[in-house]
């Protein structure tokens, strides 16, 4: 099951997916974003539909049964990709040259602006987890982007914040008392 829920008390929706707890934990010999073991072709940089998306093009209808007047629910529409920033299972992105860099911007612009072309995604959130504590089952390195089809309500006031203080006039260091 995977859908938003609006969360009544801070109003705004919150992505629910238990299919994501249905992930495996990989064999300590198998790693399916390595090319050696077949899963992904032979690469520098490349984008993976996530297998256990939180967000799709085609989400599952929303459970009805739990929603009422105050708890409302709606499908889950987005994307979840995963970017691979190496072929190598241990390099970390401070070890990646110039150039290899270079191509895994380019890879996250092009994966912005595919994802931007689909007039229902609202937003788009690249972003990096690492380390088991945060709960990453993968140990290859690599990143996320996620497309929403809402702004989060944070992300719109930043957003609005930011645009003030640029369209305010400069003025001196004000210290507000
Ligand atoms: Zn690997």
């Amino acid at each position: 099951m995977a859908e938003l829920r609006w969360h009544p008390l801070i109003q705004d929706w919150v992505m629910i997916a238990s299919n994501r707890q249905g992930r495996p934990q990989m064999p300590k010999d198998y790693c399916p974003f390595c090319p050696s073991f077949g899963n992904v072709p032979d690469y520098e940089v490349l984008e993976y539909d996530n297998d256990f998306p939180a967000l799709s093009q085609n989400p599952p209808e929303p459970d009805e049964g739990i929603a009422n007047d105050f708890f409302k629910v709606k499908p889950s529409y987005g994307k979840c990709e995963v970017i691979l920033y190496s072929p190598g299972h241990t390099v970390t992105m401070p070890e990646l040259s110039y150039d290899h860099m270079k191509k895994l911007v380019d890879l996250w612009c092009e994966r912005f602006n595919v994802m931007r072309s689909d007039e229902k995604i609202k937003y788009v959130f690249p972003f990096e987890n690492r380390g088991e504590v945060v709960g990453v089952t993968m140990p290859h390195p690599h990143g996320q982007m996620y497309g929403y089809s809402f702004i989060p309500k944070k992300l719109a006031l930043e957003t609005a914040s930011a645009k003030e203080y640029l369209e305010k006039p400069a003025t001196a260091c004000s210290v507000i008392r």
